[in-house]
């Protein structure tokens, strides 16, 4: 169903949508017009140096997403993050729920880092590796104007009245879109459930997987919905990370900026007038062609300033580098600089601020690092069995029975030893060798066994080794139960 096609009303081209006139762009949304509906952005084709970096970063990134869950690493994804089964695999590297401490550190590591990168390079990430920019300008966009020609063909479309020319244009659109879709909505799923339960969900009988078909078509739904309709307002409305930005950019951080002081006053470049005539009429070296307006994907005016909708595409940077070029003039009228660089030719500066920031960020690391180095390959437990106190034995000693529990975190079976480390006695585990398949917990009694004169009283301290191989791999400290020293 063609969904996103804008009606008539809703065709206004870039150049209308801005709020150019600088006094009122922060009262009106680019994107809406008076009434509040959406202004549909046909944005033109960017060509330039950042643009073709652009393309060539995002074949990269979108290689690494598509072939992502079908990376092993010692037999394990490169990424899952299976909510469901508590189970996540990052690096090809299992982690379980007992790890928790290990995410929320790693968790507080990935939020004090976005601070820092915005706080210095402001939104670098939107611009060049977000999913959503990535997918909608090099991969959406792009076979946008592929079927449908640049900015100024797709607008001529979207008026044209509806013939069966059209029509099918626009469902051709429309089902690559959706089929597209489709493909991004499984790399998710494949990504939360892993390669081999999506491929029974898509092989099987689909009365078995009921739920797994479910999220299959919500997924779907769901990123149709955003590269087919909502687009930039999936960075203006819905992202966080956009809304943030405020807090986070100072006038030290690096942003995509217009330089007003060499710019303003901005004003139509008149044939055959030099730059020197231009500048003692009191004009800067903006030509005011509106070529950055016309190539942003968010329509909005860089020349205003910093705006939340700004996601740093760059796209303003080449659309004026090609006009300055054009005329002879520098280039970087738009660049990638902070305000202070702007207004006073500063570079960037360590400010107190990045600085607390990045020593908060040099801390969790470490803290980090420490935790994935110390992190063992199994999780044991070893509790008194319930109910049990003491037995004591034809040779005198004296045994308590404990329950242990194994868990596997590695993907390999792994063969565990038990020793008694102190104090002195005997460890036996009833029963059957230990070997815990792999990813997998499994467990068992034991018996220690103690000679009165090591106990202390009543409650005498034992450590317990787990070995696997020579390699010991966790220590276990419980206590034994003996008689009081008023019964031995
Ligand atoms: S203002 Fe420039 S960098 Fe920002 S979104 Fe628009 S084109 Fe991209
Ligand atoms: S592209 Fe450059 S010269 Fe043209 S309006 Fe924008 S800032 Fe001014």
């Amino acid at each position: 169903m063609p969904a996103a096609s804008p009606t008539p009303s809703q065709t206004g081209s870039n150049r209308v949508a801005r709020g150019a006139t600088g006094e009122d762009f922060r009262d009106h949304l680019a994107t809406a017009d008076k009434e509040g509906r959406r202004r549909w952005l046909f944005p033109r084709q960017p060509r330039g140096l950042f643009y073709q970096a652009r393309t060539y970063f995002s074949y990269l990134l979108l290689a690494l997403m598509f072939a992502g869950p079908f990376i092993r690493i010692d037999g394990n994804p490169l990424l899952l993050l299976n909510i469901v089964d508590r189970k996540f695999v990052v690096l090809g590297q299992i982690f379980w729920p007992q790890d928790m401490i290990i995410f929320a550190v790693a968790l507080l590591v990935f939020i004090t880092g976005i601070i820092v990168f915005t706080a210095a390079y402001g939104r670098l990430w939107c611009g060049w590796a977000c999913p959503q920019t990535v997918l909608m300008e090099m991969v959406f966009r792009k076979l946008e104007y592929w079927l449908e020609g640049d900015a100024a063909a797709q607008r001529a479309l979207a008026r044209a009245p509806w013939t069966v020319g059209k029509l099918s244009r626009k469902l051709l659109k429309q089902a690559i879109f959706f089929a597209l879709s489709f493909v991004i909505g499984n790399t998710l799923l494949a990504y939360i459930i892993g390669t081999e339960a999506l491929f029974q969900i898509v092989t099987d009988n689909p009365l078995n997987h009921l739920r797994g078909l479910l999220f299959m078509v919500l997924f779907t739904l769901v990123f149709y919905a955003i590269f087919a309709r909502f687009r930039e307002q999936a960075c203006t409305f819905i992202c966080p990370y956009g809304r943030f930005q405020s807090t986070l950019i100072d006038e030290n951080s690096i942003v995509v900026a217009y330089d007003h002081k060499r710019g303003e006053q901005r004003g139509h470049l008149h044939r055959g007038q030099a730059p020197e005539q231009r500048r003692a009429t009191g004009n800067g070296d903006c030509v005011d062609c509106f070529e950055c307006v016309t190539v942003c994907p968010t329509g909005i005016d860089i020349r205003n300033g910093t705006q939340m909708e700004c996601v740093h595409c760059t796209a303003c940077i080449d659309a004026c580098d090609h006009v300055m070029t054009k005329i002879g003039w520098p280039k970087g009228l738009i660049r990638y600089a902070s305000l202070n660089g702007i207004e006073r030719g500063e570079p960037l500066k360590l400010t107190p601020r990045l600085v607390g920031y990045t020593v908060l960020l040099l801390g969790l690391g470490v803290l980090l690092a420490g935790l994935l180095w110390t992190r063992s390959d199994v999780e044991t437990t070893l509790l008194r069995a319930q109910g049990a106190l003491f037995q004591q034995m034809p040779d005198g000693r004296f045994s308590n029975l404990y329950t242990l529990r194994v868990l596997n975190k590695t993907s390999h079976p792994l063969p565990i030893e038990l020793r008694l480390e102190s104090p002195e006695g005997e460890l036996r585990v009833m029963g059957r060798e230990l070997n815990v398949p792999a990813q997998q917990s499994t467990e068992a009694s034991l018996l220690v066994e103690l000679g009165s004169e090591v106990l202390a009283g009543g409650s005498t301290p034992v450590v317990v080794g787990v070995y696997s191989g020579d390699r010991r791999v966790e220590v276990l400290k419980t206590r034994f139960i003996g008689p009081r020293d008023d019964r031995q």
